[in-house]
């Protein structure tokens, strides 16, 4: 099972999602951040659908949206679902395969990616 992580600057307590490599707070320098797990429930802040999806996108279209978890951090993922999307929403995240990276070379590979996937509360 793949985790998504929030990165918690170990001196002043900012949480960041994706992580960086220097602590975005102003009147922090600080470089060192702590894990933490990114998952339950949060909420839809916007969102959007889109039909040219590139390659390996095996799907006509993906709903993708903006959240907020509980603890402040924001996150974009693929909303799982395709009736009664509303900005607002209560959505439970969970992190799961979004597509399939095909990699042709000597043979062809596919390779999992992860990422966010939010359902309905
Ligand atoms: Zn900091």
């Amino acid at each position: 099972m793949e985790q998504m992580y929030a990165y918690k600057c170990t001196k002043c307590g900012k949480l960041h999602h994706p992580r960086y490599i220097v602590c975005q707070n102003p009147d922090c320098d600080g470089r060192e951040f702590e894990q933490i797990p990114l998952e339950g429930k949060c909420k839809l802040l916007t969102w959007t659908r889109v039909y040219n999806l590139p390659e390996g996108y095996m799907m006509p279209w993906l709903n993708f949206g903006i959240v907020e978890f509980e603890n402040g951090v924001r996150a974009t993922g693929q909303i799982g679902f395709d009736d009664g999307i509303k900005s607002g929403m209560e959505l439970v995240s969970s992190v799961g395969v979004i597509r399939t990276k095909v990699i042709k070379y000597k043979e062809t590979v596919e390779e999992p990616v992860y990422g966010f996937v939010f359902q309905k509360a």
